[in-house]
């Protein structure tokens, strides 16, 4: 597979070629055309195997197919991290991406001031990676008139094992009761215990599994 047959936007091609990413990744080969077709997918890959992009560079697709957002809309993608480490490590990877394709993003975890996510949510952003605390601080400030999750079609739990592992599971499933049942939902994993099997069987529709 080439960066060419993916159905990629241009401006998302031009970032990948400034990047130096020659070729999709072996879970990006896999990963990218099904997340493309519109399906439920489940990663089961390490870091190190170019995960992060094989999430991303459909999501970039699937908001710019959406009709543009108006500043007090919400989000269209959700990406959700165990640790404001890799909350940020996936927003950098974002950044080239979304500067090139003139859309917004918002990074949110526990340590930063609640004002400062606030006042960037108002200004309207395309998609936010946060840590599941945060997120559900966010979802009930103003009685919840500040975070819409109406228009989130695209949700993403990266490194679920250790979601899971941090306690996060009753905020990461409060999350997804509150995101449209028709949103398009992406999970990735190092590992993929019983629990969080169970998890996937509820919430995902049909999902292919992939594993690396
Ligand atoms: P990840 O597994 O998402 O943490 O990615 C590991 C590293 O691989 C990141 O630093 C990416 O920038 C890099 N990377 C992702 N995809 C590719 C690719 N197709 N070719 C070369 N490097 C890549």
């Amino acid at each position: 597979l080439t960066w060419g047959q993916c159905g990629l936007l241009t401006p998302v091609l031009n970032v990948i070629e400034k990047l130096g990413y020659q070729k999709p990744s072996p879970i990006q080969s896999q990963a990218i055309p099904a997340i493309m077709s519109g399906r439920d997918v489940i990663g089961v890959a390490k870091t190190g195997s170019g995960k992060t992009i094989a999430f991303l560079l459909p999501m970039f697709r699937h908001i710019k197919d959406q009709p543009p957002l108006g500043k007090q809309d919400g989000p269209i993608a959700i990406i959700l991290a165990p640790t404001r480490e890799l909350a940020n490590q996936i927003h950098a990877e974002c950044r080239p991406f979304v500067k090139a394709l003139g859309l917004k993003s918002a990074v949110c975890f526990g340590q930063q001031s609640l004002k400062e996510n606030i006042d960037t949510i108002k200004n309207g952003v395309e998609i936010i990676v946060a840590t599941p605390g945060r997120l559900v601080d966010l979802a009930t400030v103003n009685k919840g008139t500040l975070l819409s999750f109406r228009r989130v079609t695209y949700f993403v739990m990266d490194e679920a094992d250790r979601l899971w592992d941090m306690g996060f599971e009753p905020q990461v499933i409060k999350l997804l009761n509150q995101v449209r049942p028709d949103k398009q939902t992406i999970m990735f994993s190092a590992t993929m215990p019983k629990n969080m099997e169970a998890l996937a069987r509820k919430h995902l529709r049909k999902p292919l599994e992939i594993t690396i």
